[in-house]
């Protein structure tokens, strides 16, 4: 019986290397403040060191350049890159690039499309095109995606897009995106979505802003990690930019953001260590009151309550990722729902504790933890806001309990139907008293 908790030695050693690595030459570049341009360059020397330790672009399977390392590798990968906003960027898996490969090379294996792979996903995968997936848009509610509203219609050989998104991460700095529309509104949306790969430059796309946010409040147009509100008036594509079949849009996202949730909520394990760190070496430095901050109970229980939030959740998404390489995401789902909400509120949480315990020193940009706690909060919306993955989890675990008017733990109930069962036992077993 496999059941274990093991990491297998030789990948043991790589995670080793990219402990070492992240820590020693990735964590020091956060402090620079390095424009875009400059940031890619300065780390393009680093990206040749991952590809030379076999570490590239990880997360697909060897026939489309990945090291095809299923779920739960990519998990224990995830949870050292994702400390640092950069690290998932130096090896070739940053989001949204790796959904966005994910969803192309899997529309690829169902078409057969090899001009999509030479001309999209290859140079995706080699960090010479930038990707965007455009799917929510302002009018409509983007945690019911069957509202929306932005059409793709059939014209020859063409599609003709009409629509308006926001929250396009990464949209000012792509070369396409890939723009969720719908393509046949008479059938249920489910049906009748598609997703479209658009050139960036193609007429009729309109850019018009990136969306200052909670993490990025003074941010200036065309930088890495915004999210940018586009609008697509008559915008012309090939039928050929179709990613998979029309009509699949549902089932490619729900491919797409199964994988992603697991390696978001390992890199926020990743975040949410450091933070934790951050929280005990602040303890054992700390005197007040006549003694170190270690030393009061409140702080004890926060250490104490973090690591436990961490270890539930690390198990949790590890258990999640182990499901998906068994028996595939849709099977994984409700485990897939429970870590998005229980991981992005441990993040909150300890972030919050380390805050506090540096008191001013938390408040300030003196520590990495300011910007980390409001980068921490969009968790708990992005890939589905908390409420909706609770609704999922609630579902499909009520759906295995059947009504009961009288509960069927009732004791007198219980108590009459255990004497009717057992009377003869009963019987002879109080006859002698
Ligand atoms: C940092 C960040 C990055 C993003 N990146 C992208 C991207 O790259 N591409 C993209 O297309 N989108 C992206 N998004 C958008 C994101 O996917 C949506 O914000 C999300 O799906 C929620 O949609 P909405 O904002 O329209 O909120 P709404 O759907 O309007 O929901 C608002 C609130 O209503 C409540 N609610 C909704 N449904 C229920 C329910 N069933 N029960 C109880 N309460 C409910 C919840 O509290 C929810 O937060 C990003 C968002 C953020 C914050």
């Amino acid at each position: 019986m496999a059941w274990d908790f093991e990491t297998e030695p030789e990948f043991e050693e790589q995670l080793a290397w990219m402990r070492g690595f992240v820590k020693e030459e990735i964590f020091p570049l956060e402090t620079l403040g390095l424009d875009y341009e400059t940031t890619l360059r300065v780390i393009a020397p680093l990206q040749d060191q991952v590809k030379a330790q076999g570490l590239w672009a990880a997360h697909l399977p060897p026939s489309l350049g990945g090291m095809g390392f299923g779920q739960v590798r990519l998990g224990l990968m995830h949870e050292i890159l994702g400390q640092t906003p950069l690290g998932p960027v130096v090896f070739g898996n940053n989001a949204p690039d790796s959904g966005n490969a994910e969803l192309l090379a899997i529309g690829i294996e169902e078409t057969g499309r090899q001009d999509q792979r030479e001309q999209w996903l290859q140079p995706l995968l080699d960090g010479k095109l930038r990707s965007a997936f455009s799917m929510t848009e302002p009018e409509t509610a983007g945690s019911d995606p069957t509202l929306l509203q932005t059409r793709a219609e059939r014209d020859g050989d063409e599609y003709v897009i009409n629509g308006h998104k926001w929250f396009s991460s990464n949209g000012s700095v792509a070369d396409f995106l890939i723009v969720m529309a719908v393509t046949n509104p008479d059938v249920h949306p489910y049906q009748g979505s598609s997703m479209i790969l658009v050139p960036t430059g193609t007429n009729g796309v309109d850019i018009v802003r990136d969306v200052a946010t909670m993490e990025h409040p003074e941010t200036e147009f065309g930088r890495f990690g915004n999210h940018a509100e586009i609008y697509y008036r008559d915008v012309r594509v090939p039928v050929a930019n179709l990613i998979g079949r029309e009509g699949e849009g549902f089932t490619l996202a729900q491919q797409r953001l199964g994988p992603g949730r697991i390696h978001h909520c390992m890199r926020w394990l990743g975040q949410s260590r450091r933070a934790f760190d951050m929280l005990c070496e602040r303890a054992v430095s700390r005197t007040a009151h006549g003694s170190l901050l270690a030393e009061k109970q409140t702080i004890q229980n926060w250490v104490a309550d973090s690591l436990a939030e961490m270890q539930a959740a690390r198990l949790m998404t590890l258990h999640a990722a182990w499901k998906m390489d068994k028996v595939g995401a849709p099977a994984a789902r409700l485990e897939i729902a429970m870590i998005k909400y229980f991981g992005a509120g441990v993040l909150f949480n300890v972030i919050d504790r380390a805050i506090q315990i540096h008191g001013a020193l938390g408040f300030s940009c003196d520590l990495p933890l300011e910007h980390m706690y409001r980068a921490a909060r969009a968790a708990r919306i992005y890939d589905g806001p908390d409420e909706v993955h609770r609704q999922t989890v609630a579902r499909r675990t009520l759906r295995n309990y059947a009504p009961h008017p009288i509960p069927s733990e009732h004791i007198p109930t219980r108590r009459e139907e255990a004497r009717q069962r057992f009377a003869d036992l009963l019987e002879r077993a109080t006859a002698d008293l």
